[in-house]
């Protein structure tokens, strides 16, 4: 399938956390997507996909980046001056929320995030949430999340310091959480980010949850 292009302007960035980033952008008047897709800039021979934490309705377009050090793109909206306009094609993807009566269980690795976010902006609530993150400094978009979810789980992956260790958060990997601490059952799991928690959780929920369904955002 071709994808239109679209031409845009950076209108701002701000940091959410030591190595990740917001980036904000002028939304062509013609472009519209559902929430969980996401959009693909192209640099000479490279392209990149970043899904879209804004809701549909907004009026900006707004990214969640993780500031890859040594990475050949992830930093560039970081290091350019608001105004700056860039192409991009889009939407691209399927990872939609689907209603159900059974439970969602939305599972993020660090960006993995963003669908989930822009999922709330369209006013999706009740989920249960697992974030997987370093440290209770990666807590993006948490008071937005909480409010809507029905359970929010920051689960931490490093080993904390002693003054962090009060943090209200499960202390492991969500795939630790998923075994020993989510109730069995039937769920609809949303699972986004890095290919390494994708590929570590289906077996657990293959094990455990039976009969549930799964969709999969992979960031690798
Ligand atoms: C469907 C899809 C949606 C995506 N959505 C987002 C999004 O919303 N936000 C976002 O930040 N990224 C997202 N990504 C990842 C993004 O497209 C880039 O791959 C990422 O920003 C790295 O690009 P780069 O050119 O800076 O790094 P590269 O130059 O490609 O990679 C440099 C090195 O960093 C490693 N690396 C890659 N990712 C990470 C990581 N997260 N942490 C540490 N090391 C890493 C690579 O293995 C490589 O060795 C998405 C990817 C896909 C496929």
């Amino acid at each position: 399938m071709i994808h239109k292009e679209y031409k845009t302007e950076l209108t701002g960035v701000r940091y959410l956390s030591a190595a990740t980033y917001e980036a904000s952008f002028t939304r062509p008047k013609n472009f519209s997507f559902l929430p969980g897709q996401r959009i693909r800039f192209s640099a000479k021979t490279i392209q990149r996909d970043y899904t879209i934490v804004s809701g549909p309705q907004d009026d900006r377009i707004t990214l969640c980046i993780h500031h890859i050090k040594d990475g050949k793109f992830s930093g560039i909206f970081a290091s350019t001056t608001p105004g700056t306009q860039f192409m991009f094609t889009g939407p691209h993807g399927y990872f939609r929320y689907f209603p159900s009566d059974d439970q969602a269980v939305f599972i993020a690795t660090g960006t993995g995030i963003a669908p989930f976010v822009s999922f709330v902006h369209d006013h999706v609530r009740g989920f249960i949430l697992l974030h997987g993150i370093t440290g209770p400094s990666e807590q993006y978009y948490k008071e937005q999340l909480i409010s809507a979810a029905s359970l929010y789980i920051p689960c931490f992956s490093s080993r904390l310091p002693d003054r962090q260790n009060t943090s209200a958060g499960f202390h492991g990997r969500v795939t630790r959480y998923l075994e020993k601490n989510l109730p069995s059952g039937k769920y609809h799991f949303y699972l986004c980010g890095s290919a390494g928690m994708i590929a570590d959780s289906l077996p657990i929920i293959d094990e455990r949850f039976p009969e549930s369904k799964v969709f999969i955002e992979s960031y690798a």
